[in-house]
């Protein structure tokens, strides 16, 4: 559906606009930050014909900006005239600017990135192997070389608005500015699934996609679960446009409108009217202040539209923008009015608001809980049962498993005749807890909710890398939470939880922290763990480490063998804290000999 040169792969020469031309042309600033300039590099690769288009950023784009791409190149002798204004290949007359079918026209985004920034373009425009290269730097005499590169392009934007102090002024962090960039790459991937776009950020793999199809440019980009939830919409004829696309099944949501996106003949564009179409078709299927992921491209002829109406070309005019607008909107409304709610992702939500609770629940417990060890064990024993005065040994016994009650308790029997009746989620919560304590770097032992003194195990500070989920998975989080959250992504990565900022307040998180249990749902347990890590607390490790001990520890119900029984029991045996669950409740019960015999008056 997008639109190119169309020219085979030859190089089309670059000539400049004659003046009339040149009238005619939206005017003003093209570049105002460095995702524009990664707008307009992408562009030029795809209107080269790339198969292939790689964007590198560091320091969100300020430090630098590279753009490669496989495509047609650029003549050798053409690099000077390229970085001219107005030069161009792709238009020549009036009558080429009613019907653009290229992504640039106005032969000034190299230009104008050349005016505010240092840019050194390497291009071969042939199979020799060989790469002319132009450097411009404001000030400076242009300079040439010649470097080995197979045909294609690569500009290299270094010093953005070194000598623009007013821009920079206006311009967000790294962070910020990186997050912008991580959008723009994000909506010409999804505009253009089969090309293959890969983001680097300061040195790691932000964003991939494979030059597939859109579904696979969804799953590359948002994980598989999000892909699985997407509904197709059309493909329709409106008017001789095609309208098509995909929307995320209710129950996906994020809370800003950062994935609604518009591509029109392969551009990602900002149509108002068409946007609020959009929005008025999932509106009234979504709660207030949510909004899906949302793709709707059209394609249309060329003299259907005007793209030449804004200086960045993020507008366009839409001949039939009526007859579009109604169709997107009831296209969007019964592709999502006729699916069920997504069940999948439910709990995406649910238990992260549930968990909330239970951290401010659990606070009291946690303090409670040194305290609770002692007395726990006497108070086992409270439901107007007869005292047990019998005070159990400091360590656990061996204890030798009878068989489950209802596959939630473990009864068991210490030697001397002491029945003892264990929790089997709580006990492996317990275990599984302690195993991540003993990972933790001994300082922060000091932080923990259970102090430990001495590193029982003695396998120290043994920092496992995590376990790569197979799709990295997407989480949204609020704006306090991405800050806390990247904050800690070092820390988190030793932990084994790698999370990646994604552009905004969205991270990918691409590993899990090595525990013997496989999570029964990795992406739910990715995004309920990337909830807690951006928790805005003190002991935040300490209640991730518990949150990821109880999420994937044993539930109650399920039927345990009698090896598995005693298993759990054994290792409980070597727990710091057999006796209470890491949320502070008690997890094993014990009855003396003594007290059974008393309490059947034996
Ligand atoms: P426009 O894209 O509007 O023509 P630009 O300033 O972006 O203007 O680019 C000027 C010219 O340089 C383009 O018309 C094209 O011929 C050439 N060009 C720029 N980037 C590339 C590229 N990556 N591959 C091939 N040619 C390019
Ligand atoms: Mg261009």
């Amino acid at each position: 559906m997008q639109t190119r040169a169309g020219d085979g792969g030859a190089v089309r020469h670059i000539a400049l606009l004659a003046p009339q031309v040149i009238e005619r042309i939206a005017a003003g600033e093209v570049i105002e930050r460095p995702a524009s300039v990664v707008r307009e590099l992408i562009e030029n690769a795809l209107d080269a014909g790339a198969t292939s288009v790689r964007i590198e950023v560091r320091e969100g784009g300020l430090r630098l900006i590279r753009v490669s791409d496989d495509g047609t190149g650029i003549a050798s002798d053409d690099l000077e005239l390229a970085c001219q204004p107005h030069a161009t290949s792709k238009v020549r007359d009036l009558d080429d600017l009613t019907h653009i079918t290229t992504l640039g026209f106005r032969g000034e985004a190299l230009a104008s990135i050349a005016a505010v920034a240092e840019i050194e373009i390497a291009s071969a425009a042939d199979a020799s192997g060989l790469a002319a290269v132009l450097t411009l730097s404001p000030g400076h005499t242009p300079e040439r070389s010649v470097v080995s590169r197979p045909r294609g392009t690569m500009v290299t934007v270094r010093q953005l608005f070194a000598d623009v102090p007013a821009r920079r002024a206006l311009l967000r962090g790294p962070a910020g500015e990186s997050a912008r960039v991580a959008a723009v790459v994000r909506g010409y991937a999804l505009a253009h699934p089969a090309i293959r776009f890969t983001l680097i950020a300061d040195g790691a793999i932000a964003l991939q996609t494979g030059g597939d199809d859109l579904p696979h440019a969804v799953t590359a980009i948002y994980g598989a679960d999000v892909a699985r939830s997407m509904l197709p919409i059309g493909p329709l004829d409106v008017d001789g446009a095609t309208l098509e696309g995909v929307v995320s099944a209710r129950g996906v949501d994020a809370p800003d409108r950062s994935h609604v996106l518009l591509v029109v003949n392969g551009r990602p564009v900002a149509n108002k009217a068409l946007l609020a179409a959009m929005e008025a078709g999932y509106r009234p299927l979504f709660r207030k202040g949510r909004h899906p992921l949302l793709l709707a491209r059209l394609a249309l002829a060329p003299d259907a539209l005007d793209v030449n109406v804004h200086p960045a070309k993020a507008e366009v005019l839409l001949r039939s923008e009526q007859a579009l607008a109604a169709a997107l909107r009831a296209a969007i409304h019964d592709t999502l009015g006729a699916a069920p709610k997504s069940l999948r992702m439910q709990p995406a939500e649910s238990p992260t608001a549930g968990f909330a609770q239970a951290v401010q629940l659990r606070l009291p417990a946690a303090r409670r809980r040194r305290g609770l060890l002692l007395g726990e064990r006497r108070a086992g024993y409270r439901a107007g049962l007869p005292a047990d005065d019998e005070q159990p040994a400091e360590r656990l016994p061996e204890l030798e498993a009878i068989g489950q009650l209802d596959d939630t308790l473990i009864l068991a029997r210490a030697p001397g005749g002491h029945l003892y009746l264990v929790d089997q989620h709580r006990a492996h919560e317990r275990i599984l807890y302690e195993t991540l304590l003993r990972q933790a770097p001994p300082a922060e032992h000091l932080n923990a909710a259970d102090a430990v003194d001495t590193v029982r195990s003695g396998q120290g500070a043994s920092q496992g890398a995590g376990q790569l989920l197979l799709m990295p998975v997407l989480v949204e989080l609020t704006p306090t939470q991405a800050r806390l959250l990247n904050a800690r992504l070092n820390e988190l990565a030793q932990m084994g939880l790698e999370c990646q900022p994604f552009g905004g307040s969205v991270f990918l998180v691409r590993s899990l922290p090595s525990l013997p249990v496989a999570p029964t749902d990795p992406a739910d347990l990715a995004r309920a763990l990337a909830q807690d890590a951006a928790e805005d607390a003190d002991d935040w490790r300490d209640h991730l480490r518990i949150s990821l001990a109880c999420r994937s520890a044993i539930r109650r119900g399920q039927p345990l063998t009698n090896a598995e029984q005693a298993a759990l029991l054994s290792s409980l045996r070597d727990a710091r804290t057999p006796a209470v669950c890491p949320h502070g409740s008690p997890l094993l019960l014990r009855y003396s000999k003594g007290f059974l015999t008393r309490a059947f008056e034996w």
